[in-house]
Formats: C-alpha cells, structure tokens, sequence
C-alpha cells in the first residue's frame, strides 16, 4: 500500500529520497564465488516473504525474473492484503483487496511465476503489527520448515541495529527475522512435527532487500525491460489511480516510472538490485 505510494509516488514525481532504504550503496561487498551466484542458480528452492503485494515487485522483480528464467522452484508469501492504500472514496475494502491481488498476479505472470505459487497470508493492510506476533511467527516459520528452502529473501531488519522500517514493514521484518529461529529449533512449535511431521529446518543463507547497507547486487539487465512491465501492473498504487480508480496505467506515469527506475537501478552501465546477504552462522 503507502509503501509503493510513497516509494514510487517519491520516485516517480520528486526525485525525493525514497521511504525506504533502496539499492543503496554497496558496503563491504561478500565475496561469492562465480557458481553460487543468484544469476546462476538452477533448480533452487525460493521462499520470498514480502509485505505487500508490491514490494516484492519494486524490491526484486528482475531477481524474481531471472530465478523464473532458471527454472528455480520460487514460493512468494504475502503477508497483507493491501486493502488499504487508496485516497478514491468510492473505493472499499474488499474491492481494493481483490485488485491488488489481481495486480499481483499479472506481475508475477510478467516475472514468470503462477499465481498458484503465491500465498497469501491475509492480513488487513496496515494492522500487522496488531497480530499475535506468536502465531505470526508460527505462521512463517512452519512455511519454512514446509518448503526448506535453500534461500530466503525477506525486508531487512538490521543487522547489528534496528533498521527503520513503516508499518507492516517493520513487523515483516522481525517476525520472519525471527522465524528463522523458531524453524531451527523444535522446540518452537512442536506441533508443527506433531500434527504434520514437520522437520525443524536452518535457513542457509538470507538476502535482504530494503536493505540500508547492501552488500551483494544482482545484475537485472538481461531482464529489466519485464522488472518493469512488472511495476507497471499494479496500477492501482499510481497516481492517478490511487486518488481515483481506473485500471489504465497512462503513458505519462509509465514514462515517468521507467525512468525512475532506470535512474535507481542504474549501476555502472547494469542495472542491478541490491541486498544484504547473511548467511546462516
Ligand atoms: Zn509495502
């Protein structure tokens, strides 16, 4: 919701500093070897976690494309509905809820993953951090143990300090955070094993979008013409649909996203999306 308004809205019509951190800087760059490098992943298990139905897209849609590209195994999990973040007063609710997810689904198509690969954990837009952070966590952590996979791409909560994040941001970010943990140890939520044979499970390695002090970037060049047909699905987060509805993106907004975001993924020639990468310790 207000993410990609503010964040898009930010980057479309000011030029102003983002909402949040984006593809800044690199700092202390990990050393990955060649072979183990996201652009050359094949065959690998992907669990995204996101907050919105948006953030994935703006945060990682050239990382998701290329995944897809490689025949990667890739599960997007949504915690909110993002039924929230529109100004139109004829809209509701329930009406904004089924367009994001409309949105969400043509982008994900554009980036190569079925819709049948999302799940949606149904949180009202805004009020995440209102949910029982015990079950939420059980929530996230069962969804590893389930998928095991061999990489995690998640909001960041700070390393070695609590990153700044807005509402649903923030507690996407502990929460999965911590649901490392729960997921590595069994005696979390021993039910999981109980009622599911579910075996506890250790996230390898992590990358962390939104991240203040990236240190890994993935070059998107080879597929950044579908990161942006990708943002330009959801509509619904734009001016001026987001004051007033319609499902038309016009020429205007879309030349004015393009170049935004050519402008913030622009590196050296490439385009790139950045991360923070921690692996397991
Ligand atoms: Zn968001």
């Amino acid at each position: 919701m207000r993410s990609a308004v503010i964040l898009l809205s930010a980057m479309l019509f000011a030029g102003a500093v983002p909402a949040q951190p984006f593809n800044q800087p690199l700092v202390d760059a990990a050393e990955v070897p060649e072979t183990d490098r996201v652009e050359n992943w094949t065959g690998k298990s992907v669990l995204v976690f996101t907050p919105h139905p948006d953030d994935d897209t703006f945060s990682m849609g050239g990382t998701l494309a290329l995944l897809a590209e490689k025949g990667n195994d890739i599960h997007i999990v949504i915690f909110t509905n993002d039924n929230k973040g529109s100004k139109d007063p004829e809209m509701t609710r329930e009406r904004l809820a089924r367009i994001r997810r409309a949105e969400e689904e043509e982008a994900c198509r554009v980036l190569g993953i079925g819709k049948e690969r999302i799940l949606w954990l149904g949180y009202e837009d805004g009020d995440l951090e209102y949910a029982d952070p015990q079950r939420l966590r059980g929530e996230v952590a069962r969804l590893i143990k389930v998928y095991r996979p061999d990489a995690v791409f998640t909001i960041d909560p700070g390393a070695d300090w609590e990153q700044w994040h807005k509402t649903d941001h923030r507690m996407a970010a502990g929460i999965t955070k911590d649901a490392f943990i729960a997921a590595e140890w069994h005696l979390y939520y021993p039910q999981h094993q109980l009622d599911e044979g579910l075996e506890a499970y250790s996230v390898p390695v992590a990358y962390y979008y939104y991240a203040q002090k990236p240190n890994y970037e993935v070059d998107i060049t080879g597929v950044f013409d579908k990161k942006l047909e990708a943002s330009a699905a959801h509509v619904s987060q734009f001016p001026p649909s987001v004051n007033k509805y319609t499902p038309e993106l016009s020429d205007m907004v879309r030349t004015m996203l393009e170049s935004r975001a050519r402008e913030m993924h622009e590196a050296d020639g490439r385009y790139v999306e950045r991360f923070r990468r921690e692996e397991a310790p």
